[in-house]
């Protein structure tokens, strides 16, 4: 075996442990144990905390003890997707893992490369580093959901650090040095139904929208289904009676709705339905055609549902739904090209009493996100629903004077005889609570490249491990010789 494919096959073994484990969000104590005793039978010494963070310190290499605290830092839970149709439990069933002669992919699921292959690649770092300063491995819990295990991280496992290199990003190529922070933001109000006066109901639908991941698509000038819904429903209402009696769409928070759909009760002719809706569907071509040009809408006669919301509530659920600004806010004024203030108008849930509206701005600055946190209590003033405040995370300000960065940019290019890409990026990451514990800490994320996280198609390319490790270990003796 080759040296190449000696890190190669060692990193997969350890990811291979890993996928072994259901470890969804959420339920991570099974892999939280595996990790505290492995990494204790590996000769470290860890901690696991109340949240089942792991931290793990490994034994610094001998004369570099004054050096400065590295942190390399992952997240051990994953989003458990299933293909439709695939049977799979998660949690109960282990990832199984399909490999060939580029990529690992999983059969049927999500991969949890995401960020299973940064928790791998530490751990292989720990095991393997030579030459190196005091050297730590965090692996946090419940990255996925709401950083939980970030934010409940002890301070003290940050404060006596110098750097951290966080290992969950996207591309092999890019380090990133700045994120964005968001806040939870939800609207919701209690219905009221009533009886319909219209004779036919319609099921009124929009689909074929483009849609993506909030942080990653806002900039690209996409639509969102459910504002295009909502103004679809009011241009009907000014042609004649049109009740409301359902409103759905979006799948996440954090990503642009590619469809919603609505129940109305009208006496519209099917004729008219459908003129209207031709002309709102040519109206947003005009705005988001040349990006998202698939969209279609669709009116099929429904059953006459029983009750409708009243005429008031149906007003104001679709004033909030377009009052809502969905898409970019701000561009950087410092970084060409990147999103500095955006927001998404995510998911509309309604039961039979209650609707529900959840709402994600991000900002690179951190003011800007507590202009929406006052924003959202105006609107929902206004509008007659009640907004719900939730965890705001904090962003994480590129840092000019970044030591790390320049040591990886230039191993990087020294090791692979290319510039490496240095970006800030509008999503959140973990780093944002990290630098909020320590604004002292230099950090960098970077990550091998994977492509469609999230989803069933989920896949590591294999080709870019090694160089990755190799660019941590080479930054760790950097950083050890550091004066
Ligand atoms: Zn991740």
């Amino acid at each position: 075996m080759d040296k190449k494919s000696e890190i190669l096959e060692s990193v997969l073994d350890e990811f291979k442990n890993l996928a072994a484990i259901p470890r969804q969000s959420g339920h991570e104590q099974a892999v939280s144990d595996f990790l505290k005793k492995y990494l204790t039978e590996a000769g470290f010494s860890v901690q696991q905390d109340e949240v089942y963070n792991i931290i793990a310190d490994a034994p610094t290499s001998p004369g570099y003890e004054k050096a400065p605290l590295t942190i390399i830092q992952g997240h051990m839970d994953m989003v458990c997707v299933a293909e439709e149709g695939y049977s799979y439990d998660p949690h109960k069933d282990p990832i199984k893992l399909v490999r060939d002669d580029k990529y690992l992919s999983a059969e049927g699921t999500s991969l949890g490369a995401d960020d299973g292959i940064g928790v791998a690649e530490g751990i292989y770092v720990l095991k393997n580093a030579k030459d190196h300063g005091p050297l730590r491995l965090i692996v946090t819990v419940d990255e996925e959901r709401g950083m939980t295990g970030a934010v409940n991280l002890e301070d003290k496992y940050l404060a006596d650090a110098s750097f951290l290199i966080n290992c969950d990003s996207e591309n092999w190529d890019e380090l990133t040095v700045g994120c964005a922070g968001s806040v939870n933001l939800d609207f919701s109000r209690k219905l009221k139904r009533t009886a319909p006066q219209g004779k036919a109901a319609w099921k009124i639908s929009v689909n074929g929208l483009l849609g993506g991941h909030s942080g990653e698509r806002i900039g690209d000038g996409r639509g969102n289904a459910i504002r295009t819904l909502a103004l679809a429903l009011q241009a009907l209402q000014e042609k004649g009676l049109v009740e409301v009696a359902d409103f759905r769409g979006g799948k996440a928070r954090n990503a642009i709705p590619d469809s919603a759909a609505a129940v109305i009760v009208t006496d519209l002719a099917e004729e008219e339905i459908n003129e209207i809706l031709f002309v709102e569907l040519g109206r947003f071509n005009k705005i988001y055609g040349s990006v998202d040009p698939k969209a279609k809408f669709q009116a099929v006669k429904a059953e006459l549902p029983a009750e409708v919301l009243t005429a008031g509530d149906a007003k104001r659920l679709l004033s909030l739904l377009t009052i809502l600004h969905t898409g970019v806010f701000a561009m950087s004024t410092v970084i060409p090209g990147l999103v500095e203030t955006s927001a998404n108008l995510g998911v509309v849930e309604m039961k039979a009493d209650e609707v529900a509206v959840q709402y994600f701005p991000r900002s690179a600055v951190d003011q800007k996100i507590d202009e929406f946190r006052h924003f959202a209590q105006q609107i929902a003033e206004l509008t007659g629903f009640t907004a719900h405040i939730g965890t705001q995370s904090p962003g994480w300000k590129e840092n000019k004077d970044s030591r790390l960065a320049k040591i990886m940019a230039e191993t990087f290019k020294a090791q692979n005889g290319q510039p490496m890409k240095v970006e800030t990026i509008h999503a959140g990451l973990e780093c944002g609570w990290h630098f909020r514990k320590n604004p002292q800490l230099d950090m960098v994320s970077i990550g091998v490249t994977t492509t469609d996280i999230h989803s069933p198609k989920e896949r590591l390319e294999l080709a870019t491990v090694e160089p990755q490790v190799k660019l941590i270990l080479e930054t760790l003796k950097k950083i050890a010789a550091l004066k």
